[in-house]
């Protein structure tokens, strides 16, 4: 049983290479993927780089060459319901591309057009596990709910409320509904945890840089309690 990680960024993924113990590394498309052991559970760790274009090739490759049982996706998001804050965190249920546009066609606005689903649910198992581990952030929400995914950084609070009440959205980011679809295409199941930096919906999209740092290691806590429990 082997589960792929993926992050965005370095600093999503810098407190869990901390505990990894390397036993393989293959570089491919400009991406370091490294196998090991963390918390004595076989992973691969991968930053993918930002957008769904790199998320894409990285899941894929994460898929084929290392033939991962399960994906996790972890990392940081922007609040677009007004009462998800900096620190809350988020387990999608499901996503959406939110810059998926073919309505001109009459498809529904985030409809990836011919696809036989509009959204991408995450297994069931993970979310419930991460559900139940998130209990233990003290301070701080934990909430599941719809990511949703665009190659765009969503800091107008106008954008950041218009994505809550279209898709019923939670969080935006700019890779996790990506990552869901090669799972789905793929019939992998996966789970996307994000932890929230910034809120543009409430004015707070300026506080990203502030609260990464307890973000992340929000996230990185119930990911460590969830592959200890696996
Ligand atoms: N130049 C910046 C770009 C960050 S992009 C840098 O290199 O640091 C923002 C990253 O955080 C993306 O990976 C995205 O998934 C996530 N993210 C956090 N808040 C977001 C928001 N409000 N909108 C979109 N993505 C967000």
């Amino acid at each position: 049983m082997t589960i792929g990680i993926i992050g965005a960024m370095d600093e999503e993924l810098e407190l869990l290479l901390k505990e990894l113990n390397i036993k393989e590394k293959k570089t491919k498309a400009n991406m370091d993927f490294k196998y090991g052991l963390l918390w004595g559970k076989e992973v691969v760790i991968v930053r993918c780089g930002i957008g769904k274009v790199n998320a894409a090739i990285c899941t894929q490759i994460l898929i084929d060459d290392f033939d991962v049982d399960k994906v996790i996706n972890v990392g940081i998001a922007g609040g677009t319901e007004k009462d998800v804050l900096p620190g809350d965190v988020v387990i999608a249920d499901s996503l959406v591309q939110h810059d998926m546009d073919t309505t001109v066609f009459g498809d529904k606005l985030g409809q990836i057009p011919r696809l036989d689903t509009f959204d991408f649910k995450c297994d069931r198992e993970l979310v419930l596990k991460a559900k139940e581990i998130c209990g233990d952030i003290e301070g701080h929400k934990c909430l599941i709910g719809r990511i949703v995914t665009g190659d765009q950084f969503v800091n107008s609070p106008e954008k950041s409320r218009w994505l809550c009440s279209e898709f019923k959205a939670l969080a935006c980011e700019m890779e996790g509904g990506s990552i869901a679809q090669v799972c789905y295409l793929n019939k992998k199941p996966f789970v996307v945890i994000r932890s929230i930096s910034d809120n543009a919906s409430i004015g707070a999209h300026m506080e990203f840089e502030k609260f990464m740092g307890i973000s992340i290691a929000n996230s990185t806590n119930i990911l460590k309690k969830m592959i200890q429990n696996n």
